[in-house]
């Protein structure tokens, strides 16, 4: 029997555990006596993704401390909370060149960036001002929102660090002296401390990254934590400066924003991709966990996975772009309309757009839009396969919106809701968008964009109010007495607007002949499959099929003319070559359906 399909990813890392395990060089931090305490062979790799999928190979729910990690965090949490002014008026974010826990300031008595010591310990100070003694509190508090649980602390390494950390104390009191720090010294310290002792696993780590690579919001609780600006500036600073000295070597040869930690913890955020977080204590000369600097460097390496390498083809964001030649809403029209529709085709455009759009899709599609040729009227931009845009995208879109709008063209948005993340988008407070016509469905977009062509071109004028039974398609070929005949043998029947006339499932016992008003048929989902209009028939599936297969709906006052099956039945016996001649016209009718099924599909497998 075959053995169970696992994700490739699961292999992957099982083989970078098992490649790295061997790996016993570097040293564990021993400059916090406690630390020394923890256990060399550890190494737990977990793997978060944005949909919130998590793998996890080794020792991933070993408790360590998470020590500088918890920087990144906290200089988040002071953006959030504060403001960037605020933050960045007394830390600064260039690298520093020096080691992490260097007492020396920026010219301007500033700590160099929120991931040396001396940057940490400001932005603990700044969360104090904030929060005072409740300071501790709301680190630990924010660390366990990143993680999507409650984090124990270390009291022993906090205890530890803080009877040793004299380094730090200097670092504290210098800041004083200038007034980056304006509170009680120890206080701080304290707070600082303890939050480099939360107890965390590989699996937090890995679960914290993916916050940040998914845009601040925790993927396993969906807790938005820090916004996208916040989330942008705080992977800034971890891609110059997350990696001690190694900085600038990291973002060449892996290229992914990181942090590590001396308690041999790295975090890795690949923006809306993926977290990983890794853990094994044994660290090299620069501060960084030996085999999870290698975890990092295989995943990049293997998958290509630097933030700096993408190849991105914009022309995949326009999945099909026709006219109305090529395809037609699912309202059956009448002879007349279908002239018009064919006659003016190129007045109606219709765009659909698939993917995520950036602004360089966004500015793609909208040069595609200016391109050549005469403009058509009436514009359609189909949203249904764009899960969001980005700001850029969305900007470059109003403007688009407005050129268009100015040059004439009736624009149609489809294919979301008012109250989707995609409309809030498009829709930014701040800049007045130009008149536009929204449906939530494509097929809805159309079917208006074809009522204005066939209104402008008088095409409702000619239109048929009340058709008689010999204009019916199904019928076509009977002579008058024929037709008299059917007519003496069907029921007139009335409908009222809204009123179903026909319900899925049931027995299918008669068919219709539409006279005069429009119906809907739908499946029980409320989705339309077509629009009647007077001279078609409807039902006309009992023909064929016992059971009624949808809903159909009057959408207007309705007359009809319902025709019994065994009334039909016994018309059949007398008149036998009419019965061929309806299945003949049935089938016609169908196979036409049939071939309008097939253009769409074909226009969408185009592109
Ligand atoms: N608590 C440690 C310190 O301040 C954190 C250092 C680190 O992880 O880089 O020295």
């Amino acid at each position: 029997m075959a053995s169970s399909f696992v994700p490739p990813l699961t292999g992957f890392l099982r083989s970078c555990h098992q490649e790295f395990v061997v790996d016993d060089s570097g040293a564990v931090a021993d400059y916090i006596p406690e630390l020394t305490r923890a256990n060399p062979a550890h190494f737990g790799v977990s793997l978060a993704t944005i949909d919130g999928y998590i793998y996890e190979v080794g020792d991933s729910a070993a408790p360590f401390t998470i020590q500088s990690i918890s920087k990144a965090f906290v200089f988040a949490l002071a953006l959030e909370t504060l403001g960037h002014e605020r933050v960045e008026s007394v830390i600064g974010v260039e690298p520093s060149g020096e080691a992490f826990n260097s007492i020396r300031l920026t010219g301007d008595n500033k700590p160099f960036n929120p991931m040396v010591n001396a940057g940490a310990i400001a932005c603990s100070g700044l969360i104090y001002q904030h929060a005072g003694e409740g300071a501790f509190d709301l680190i630990h508090r924010t660390l366990g929102r990143f993680a999507g649980r409650k984090l124990d602390i270390d009291e022993a390494v906090f205890a530890s660090e803080r009877a040793t950390g004299d380094r730090n104390r200097a670092i504290a009191w210098l800041l004083r002296n200038y007034s980056v720090l304006r509170d009680d010294v120890d206080a701080v310290l304290d707070a600082y401390f303890r939050q480099c002792a939360v107890l965390v696993t590989a699996r937090d780590l890995a679960v914290m990254a993916a916050t940040l690579a998914n845009s601040g919001r925790n993927p396993l609780t969906g807790d938005q934590i820090i916004s996208p600006y916040v989330v942008a500036r705080t992977l800034s600073v971890m891609t110059s400066s997350g990696m001690y000295d190694y900085a600038g070597e990291w973002i060449y040869r892996v290229g992914i924003p990181a942090k590590s930690g001396v308690g041999g913890g790295i975090i890795a955020a690949l923006p809306a991709q993926l977290g990983l977080g890794t853990f094994s204590p044994r660290l090299d000369s620069h501060g960084n966990s030996v085999r999870g600097l290698k975890v990092c460097e295989a995943l990049s390496a293997h998958f290509g996975l630097h933030v700096l390498n993408r190849s991105d083809d914009v022309r995949t964001c326009i999945i099909s772009d026709y006219n109305a030649a090529g395809i037609s809403s699912r309202r059956n029209r009448q002879n007349v309309e279908l002239a018009i529709l064919q006659e003016r085709a190129g007045d109606i455009r219709v765009i659909e757009l698939v993917g995520a759009l950036s602004f360089a899709a966004m500015d793609y599609v909208s040069r595609r839009l200016a391109g050549e040729g005469r403009q058509a009227e009436l514009l359609i931009l189909d949203f249904r396969r764009v899960p969001s845009a980005t700001a850029a995208a969305a900007r470059l879109l109003r403007a688009a919106l407005a050129g268009l709008a100015d040059s004439g063209a009736k624009i149609i948005l489809a294919g979301f809701e008012k109250d989707s993340p995609l409309w809030e988008a498009i829709n930014a407070a701040d800049v007045a968008l130009p008149k536009l016509h929204h449906f939530p469905l494509l097929d809805d977009a159309i079917e208006w964009a074809e009522d204005q062509v066939i209104y402008r071109f008088g095409g409702f004028e000619g239109l048929a109010k009340t058709t008689h039974l010999s204009e019916q398609a199904l019928l076509a070929g009977l002579t008058p007495d024929e037709i008299d005949h059917i007519a003496a043998i069907g029921f007139a029947r009335a409908f009222k607007t809204g009123e179903r006339i026909i319900a899925a499932g049931d027995p299918a016992a008669s068919l219709f002949f539409l006279q005069c008003g429009m119906v809907s048929v739908k499946l029980p989902s409320g989705a339309r499959l077509a629009t009647i209009s007077p001279g078609m028939a409807f039902g006309e599936m009992a023909l064929i099929e016992r059971e009624r297969s949808a809903d159909v709906w009057a959408d207007t006052v309705v007359q009809c003319l319902e025709l019994p099956l065994n009334a039909y039945a016994s018309f059949r016996k007398s008149y036998p070559e009419c019965g061929e001649l309806v299945m003949r016209n049935l089938a016609s009718l169908l196979a036409k359906r049939l071939m309008l099924a097939n253009a769409k599909v074909d226009l969408l497998s185009a592109y």
